[in-house]
């Protein structure tokens, strides 16, 4: 009795309590006495095994359901035809291994140290002997299955990090392909091609190699999308990748960098091969037929050659890219499918330079309110009388340096500025027309405006604004659209211009005859006057054929119901001719140059000044 009250076994923590527990051992006596000890001490969950194809039945079970899985296994080492050791060794290195192990001996055959060891060696965290004493037990048991809980934790983390790990891989694999392969055309990517292109121009450079960068552009592209949809499109895309990769060797890298342009960069070439090999390409891409007939589509690009060499002057990958850009942007301009090799001292090229230069100072001077109005009159060729004038823009920054309208107006066009310049010109311009209506209230203004800004609404509703809270004739505002800019968008350009008209404003088409000059078309289209572009006028008195197509254009307007303006009057004699093929209004140097829209001003109020230093008109478009 005294014994008995002698010692307190330790209850079963809580958990241990739940924890299923597998007694393997034959000899039931030894197995009913650990199993009692832990009934006894509140564990609910005990099963018990004969043989080794029992006790994987339950593991296996417990690995298919792992709420069944087990929490301690108890092996007894004494069971007949099952090595105890190799089941050890073999769950501790397999799925199996959370599960902590017991080994059961007994007490007479109580193995020494060495055999104690070996077990743990092949995996068993505890050997217990018979005959077994709860006192000993249960803690032993509690500690087993706690750290077998604590293994199967940190197993837990240890597959949920690994998890972590792969999907990161997965990813970044999925990421890198993504930036480095098209997935529509299997090509590179800009980004490959760009840091494939860097590294040849160092290889250029520092180990003499040569080559040269390709830049196709697809012509016409957008209409082949707006025409035949976006899957036609993109099989027209796919088979120039495919033509591409066919023509050339798989040393050269081939990419698309972005809708319609690819790449092409060509290694150890010199310049005549790298031209061959692009006069091959086009040719190959025009040999091209998309799709069955009567829906078969034919293409042409256009190509931008820069060569690549130890000395070139352009050393960033930026540049070269640039370069190629621009060049195959010069092919395209001359049309069809151009070859263009890029040459630096090109003045096309130097033009397009400054045109980008001067995305800046637009930007600036639209900040800093750089921008100033001039005005040139145009004339009724009758009597030569003023009927209005022409308003033109100008620039001049703050060191004093002037920029023609020809550089700063592409370049804001380029930037997506223009509708910002518009609006900054149009509504300058009815202040100035109020201001001109005081000393004439006939006097009309012509302003010019780009297509992207006539399109605005924005700019429209400052019209409509403007002529209703002025109450000035609409008639006395006119717009002027070059045709180039007209001939874009032809459905919606008529639309933008009918609604314009609405208000009761009139129009122009401006640098008549320098574009498509199709009559046909200018039959539809609703504007009050032609303004004949200054290249058919110029040379009017020397060029036979200049006089014939300025006769059949004012003919050709008159019966239209159009006035013709002529542009570019220089001289007296030019005056002359003009007036007698009937042209109805004449502008020119020999009129009136441009002159500032506050000297006008000061003219007109009889309150002439001599003119400021800082606004000498600009004579030329440049
Ligand atoms: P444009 O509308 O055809 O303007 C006529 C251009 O010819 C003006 O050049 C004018 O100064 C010039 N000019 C007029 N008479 C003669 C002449 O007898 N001989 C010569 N050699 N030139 C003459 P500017 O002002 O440099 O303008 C160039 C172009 O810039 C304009 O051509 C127009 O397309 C554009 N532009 C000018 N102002 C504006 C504007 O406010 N908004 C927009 N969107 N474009 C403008
Ligand atoms: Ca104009
Ligand atoms: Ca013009």
């Amino acid at each position: 009795m005294l014994n008995k009250l002698s010692y307190v076994v330790p209850p079963l923590s809580e958990y241990v309590g739940r924890a299923r527990i597998l007694i393997a051992d034959e000899r039931h006596r030894e197995r009913n006495s650990l199993y009692s000890i832990l009934q006894d001490a509140g564990c609910s969950q005990l099963f018990l095994a004969d043989n080794e194809s029992e006790i994987l039945k339950y593991l296996r079970k417990g690995y298919r359901i792992p709420e069944q899985q087990m929490d301690l296994l108890v092996l007894s080492s004494t069971m007949p035809k099952m090595d105890v050791m190799r089941l050890c060794g073999q769950l501790s290195t397999s799925e199996l291994r959370t599960i902590p192990i017991v080994v059961l001996t007994t007490r007479s055959e109580t193995p020494p140290n060495l055999e104690v060891d070996s077990f743990q060696q092949a995996g068993a965290l505890d050997v217990f002997s018979h005959p077994l004493r709860d006192i000993e037990v249960i803690p032993r048991i509690n500690l087993v299955v706690r750290i077998g809980y604590q293994v199967k934790k940190s197993v837990q983390v240890e597959q949920d990090l690994r998890d972590k790990l792969a999907q990161q891989r997965q990813i970044t694999l999925r990421r890198d392909q993504a930036l480095n392969y098209d997935s529509l055309t299997q090509l590179a990517s800009r980004q490959y091609f760009t840091s494939e292109l860097k590294r040849f121009l160092g290889a250029s450079r520092n180990l003499y190699r040569t080559g040269a960068f390709l830049y196709l552009d697809i012509n016409n592209f957008k209409v082949t999308n707006d025409i035949w949809g976006y899957e036609k499109g993109n099989e027209v895309l796919q088979k120039v990748a495919t033509t591409l990769v066919r023509r050339l060797d798989e040393k050269h890298l081939i990419a698309r960098l972005g809708s319609d342009e690819f790449a092409v960069l060509l290694k150890e070439v010199n310049h005549e091969t790298a031209l061959a090999v692009s006069g091959d390409l086009s040719s190959a891409v025009e040999r091209m037929v998309i799709g069955e007939s009567p829906s078969q589509i034919t293409t042409s690009v256009c190509i931008g050659i820069v060569d690549i060499h130890p000395t070139m002057t352009a050393t960033k990958v930026n540049e070269v890219i640039t370069c190629a850009h621009q060049a195959c942007r010069i092919a395209k301009s001359r049309g069809g499918d151009h070859i263009y090799r890029y040459d630096a001292e090109d003045p096309e090229l130097k033009r397009m330079r400054e045109v980008v230069q001067a995305v800046s100072v637009v930007r600036q001077g639209l900040r800093e309110n750089w921008f100033r109005l001039f005005l040139q009159p145009i004339m009724r060729a009758a009597d030569q009388t003023l009927a209005h004038f022409e308003v033109l823009l100008r620039l001049m920054d703050d060191q004093g340096r002037s920029y023609s309208p020809g550089l700063f107006i592409p370049a804001a066009e380029q930037a997506g500025l223009i509708a910002q310049v518009d609006y900054w010109v149009v509504e300058h311009s009815f202040d100035l027309l109020e201001q001109l209506s005081v000393f004439d209230d006939d006097i009309g203004i012509s302003i010019n405006l780009s297509a992207v800004g006539m399109q605005e609404e924005d700019i429209y509703s400052l019209i409509e604004d403007r002529l209703s809270r002025t109450l000035i004739d609409p008639q006395r505002v006119t717009f002027e659209l070059t045709e180039t800019a007209a001939i874009r968008d032809v459905r919606k350009i008529k639309d933008t211009i009918v609604r314009l008209r609405g208000l009761g404003c009139r129009f122009a088409l401006d640098d008549f005859g320098s574009g498509y000059c199709s009559f046909d078309y200018v039959k539809n289209f609703p504007v009050d006057y032609l303004k004949i572009d200054g290249i058919f006028i110029r040379n009017i008195i020397d060029d036979h054929l200049d006089q014939i197509t300025v006769q059949a254009m004012v003919k050709i307007a008159h019966s239209l119901g159009k006035k013709v303006i002529a542009e570019f009057v220089e001289t007296e004699e030019i005056i002359d001719c003009l007036r007698e093929m009937q042209v109805d209004f004449l502008q020119g140097y020999c009129l009136g140059k441009p002159e500032p829209a506050e000297r006008i001003l000061q003219q007109l109020s009889g309150q002439h000044k001599p003119p400021a230093a800082r606004f000498e008109p600009l004579h030329s478009i440049s």
